[in-house]
């Protein structure tokens, strides 16, 4: 996963601030690496680092700077892929003009676009998904850069939301199964676009709607332009990707209409009508990323909810570690359970979801270590059963814990009294999207490629 944030004055105010303010917000999408690309001189200039965008890029730097089109990204990686020339915007200057890309999602046929490429001459400096793009539009440097995009983007398959910098104009894009959020704001004349809302919160600017499945945004001096990847009737399969709301994207974000707080919320609520847990004295989310969905749980269950697992804000979030040695360490330096509020109680705690049952069995172990009575597990999500394949890193099959153990050995590995997860129906009606638009692959392994044959 990543973020994206792009902006572009019709006004000519510099945005350089705003967008690495919007990246700043959009930070949960990505730690590995940050970087900024913008025009100048009619050149492309790019600031680009590893880690947290703080240490990536100078921000007092670039607020000195001027620019009024630029775009960002943030980026997560597995380790042997978070080189320097893997840092997100990919940019160059081709016979067209400057370009840079910023990518957030996983083109399923780059090994046999890449050869492609290859074959006529292409030479790859980096393994990201964008520098293909920008390949495919160097190949058809007899077309307009916007007209060479659009060509590419209907070689592509898999997920994206771009924005691409071009030397008079700021481009968005969604692929047309609506995989990835993308959303446009306005402020005073300054255009932005962003993986999630909350980014736009932050420069203030004002959600104007979705980028639209298969929908290409052009922002230029001429005002907002729409054109289509695909035409429109080929995009009615929708599938976007409900993982955002149980996890990915940040509560006070709206993705495809939906609020992500209210969907986490009412995940908690469905929890606590299909799994009670009565008796219980308290209710506690998994911080952060179980806390909305234990509120709904505690409401629904007239349950007391307690903030009595701390978290340290200092630290990232533990799955995004590489390592499973630093995984393993990181929910410890991360979380704290309150004793006293623990001690002699029945507590029931709710995560949003399991992956390898890391987090759930160190937590488990640390609440009972406060003297719990019992410790009743609740997850606010079906189990994950299965990898994605449109780049959210849920790791390999063979790794997750609900496919490798029953419902039953995993409540015993993870030591608590009892566990349990919310259903798909449930899960799908919580989002509040129709089941036919949402991707639940990795819960039921209904994955598009094999419904599509
Ligand atoms: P695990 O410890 O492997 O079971 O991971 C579960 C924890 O990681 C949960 O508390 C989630 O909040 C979080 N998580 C779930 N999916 C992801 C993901 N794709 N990327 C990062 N963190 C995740
Ligand atoms: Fe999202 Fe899961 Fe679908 Fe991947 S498989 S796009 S994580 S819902």
């Amino acid at each position: 996963m990543s973020g994206i944030f792009g902006a572009y004055s019709a006004v000519k105010k510099t945005v350089l601030e705003e967008v690495y303010l919007g990246l700043y917000a959009l930070q949960h999408r990505g730690q590995e690496s940050a970087g900024i690309s913008w025009i100048q001189d009619g050149s492309v200039a790019s600031k680009r680092g590893l880690g947290l965008l703080h240490n990536a890029i100078d921000q007092k730097r670039l607020a000195d700077g001027e620019a009024y089109n630029a775009i960002g990204h943030v980026r997560y990686v597995p380790l042997e892929s978070s080189r320097l020339q893997n840092v997100l915007p990919i940019s160059a200057n081709y016979a067209r003009g400057p370009i840079a890309i910023a990518h957030d999602g996983l083109i399923t046929n780059l090994a046999e676009l890449t050869r492609q490429l290859e074959q006529r001459g292409a030479i790859f400096q980096s393994s990201t998904n964008s520098e293909a793009i920008l390949h495919m539009m160097a190949q058809k440097s007899h077309m307009q850069p916007i007209d060479a995009l659009v060509d590419a983007l209907r070689r592509i398959e898999g997920s994206y939301a771009l924005a691409v910098l071009l030397e008079n104009s700021l481009v968005a894009a969604r692929d047309p199964y609506g995989f990835k959020p993308l959303v446009l704001g306005e402020r005073e004349g300054t255009y932005y676009v962003a993986s999630e809302s909350c980014a736009l919160d932050i420069v203030g600017a004002t959600l104007l709607r979705d980028v639209e499945p298969g929908e290409i945004v052009v922002v230029n001096g001429k005002g907002v332009k729409s054109l289509r990847v695909r035409p429109e009737e080929k995009c009615r399969r929708l599938m976007h990707c409900s993982f955002e709301y149980v996890y990915t994207a940040r509560p006070d974000s709206i993705i495809d209409g939906r609020s992500v707080y209210e969907a986490r919320k009412e995940m908690g609520r469905r929890l606590a009508r299909k799994s009670p847990c009565p008796g219980a004295d308290l209710v506690a989310g998994m911080p952060d990323s179980g806390t909305i969905a234990a509120i709904g749980y505690a409401q629904a269950s007239k349950t007391p909810f307690e903030m009595a697992v701390v978290r340290n804000r200092y630290v990232g979030r533990t799955f995004i570690q590489p390592t499973q040695k630093v995984r393993e360490l990181g929910v410890k330096i991360k979380l704290n359970p309150i004793e006293a509020l623990f001690k002699d109680k029945k507590a029931a705690i709710v995560d949003d979801s399991i992956v390898r049952g890391t987090t759930a069995e160190r937590i488990v172990s640390m609440i009972r270590s406060c003297g719990a009575e019992e410790v009743h597990l609740r997850i606010a999500s079906p189990p994950v059963l299965h990898p994605c394949r449109y780049g959210i890193d849920t790791r390999k099959e063979n790794t997750l814990a609900a496919v490798r153990m029953t419902l039953d050995e995993l409540c015993r590995k993870v030591g608590a009294d009892s566990l349990d997860y919310l259903s798909e129906e449930d899960l799908t009606a919580a989002v509040g999207l129709p089941e036919e638009k949402l991707c639940t692959a990795c819960f039921s392994g209904k994955y598009l490629e094999d419904e599509e044959k």
